[in-house]
């Protein structure tokens, strides 16, 4: 049994619990969901997700509840991680916005609510590196992501900018892979390895 940490001090958390469970079931593996309040769970994890939701809200969430360095040590150790939305930001190194504590997870800088707002929100069908048909990309306030280093793999675009990317163990996504049935990013985040 996998066991999946959703972080859950704010945001979409029982999409992502739903959604690693069909993932798993794919690869036919059980997915033990847990969802993250508080310090001491995130090192019983195999996996983790960082949901979207509100940045600000998240980082300080974490920051006070002593989950921020549990996380980094969870990526220290090569453990997954899948950060979408919200979650990308904060797992990102820089958010260009002071009330956002970011992780330094992936080595990207990311550009806030850079698509507009709400009302700006669309999906769109993304091609994706390793996946054969296009996915079907939600995007609600998304942030952009501006600049990614040396060692960041660029999975998808849109508009020419970075929307999907690599850096070793995370996978992270503008976009919300977890509002559609469609499992795919979860797969390439969690069970890549075992395909190749
Ligand atoms: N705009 C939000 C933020 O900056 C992210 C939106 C989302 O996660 N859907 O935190």
């Amino acid at each position: 049994t996998l066991t999946a940490g959703v972080v859950a001090v704010q945001g979409d958390v029982s999409e992502h619990g739903d959604a690693i469970r069909r993932a798993a079931a794919n690869h036919g593996r059980d997915a033990e969901v847990v969802e993250i309040r508080k310090s001491g769970i995130v090192p019983e994890c195999d996996v983790l997700l960082l949901p979207g939701g509100e940045s600000t809200a998240i980082s300080r969430l974490l920051a006070r509840q002593g989950i921020d360095d549990e996380i980094e040590r969870h990526v220290k150790t090569e453990k997954p991680v899948l950060a979408t939305c919200a979650g990308l930001i904060v797992a990102s190194r820089d958010a260009r916005d002071e009330r956002v504590e970011t992780l330094d997870l992936v080595d990207a800088t990311v550009d806030r609510n850079a698509f507009g707002r709400q009302k700006d929100s669309f999906e769109a069908p993304l091609d994706v590196a390793g996946l054969d048909e296009p996915f079907p990309a939600v995007f609600i306030r998304a942030p952009l992501i501006a600049e990614v280093g040396r060692d960041v793999e660029v999975l998808a675009s849109w508009d020419e900018k970075p929307v999907a990317i690599r850096d070793g163990p995370v996978v992270g996504t503008s976009f919300h892979p977890e509002l559609t049935s469609d499992s795919r990013i979860h797969d390439l985040a969690f069970f890549a390895e075992a395909e190749a």
